[in-house]
């Protein structure tokens, strides 16, 4: 055989292993999420989208970002009188 024959062989075993790969990954995703989807109650999810935006109570000031409680008329951090 010829060195151009075997890199031939090695890129179509490479090309075989990687869709047998991507196949078992979707295949196993696939089943991750329709097991999550029948349990309902506790689906999976990325950690960025369980972090709640603050309650529209807060008052963040307009000066330095710092949400303060909602009795604060004034920013804890810099002092800033909060709108209302
Ligand atoms: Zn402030």
């Amino acid at each position: 055989m010829t060195q151009n024959q075997w890199t031939i062989i090695n890129i179509a075993t490479i090309c075989s292993c990687l869709t047998l790969l991507v196949l078992a990954v979707g295949a196993a995703i696939f089943f991750v999420v329709r097991a999550s989807q029948k349990r309902g109650a506790t689906p999976v999810k990325p950690p960025q989208q369980a972090v709640q935006p603050p309650p529209p109570v807060s008052r963040i000031c307009t000066s330095c970002g710092t949400v303060n409680a909602p009795t604060n008329n004034f920013c804890e951090q810099c002092g800033a009188p909060l709108a209302k």
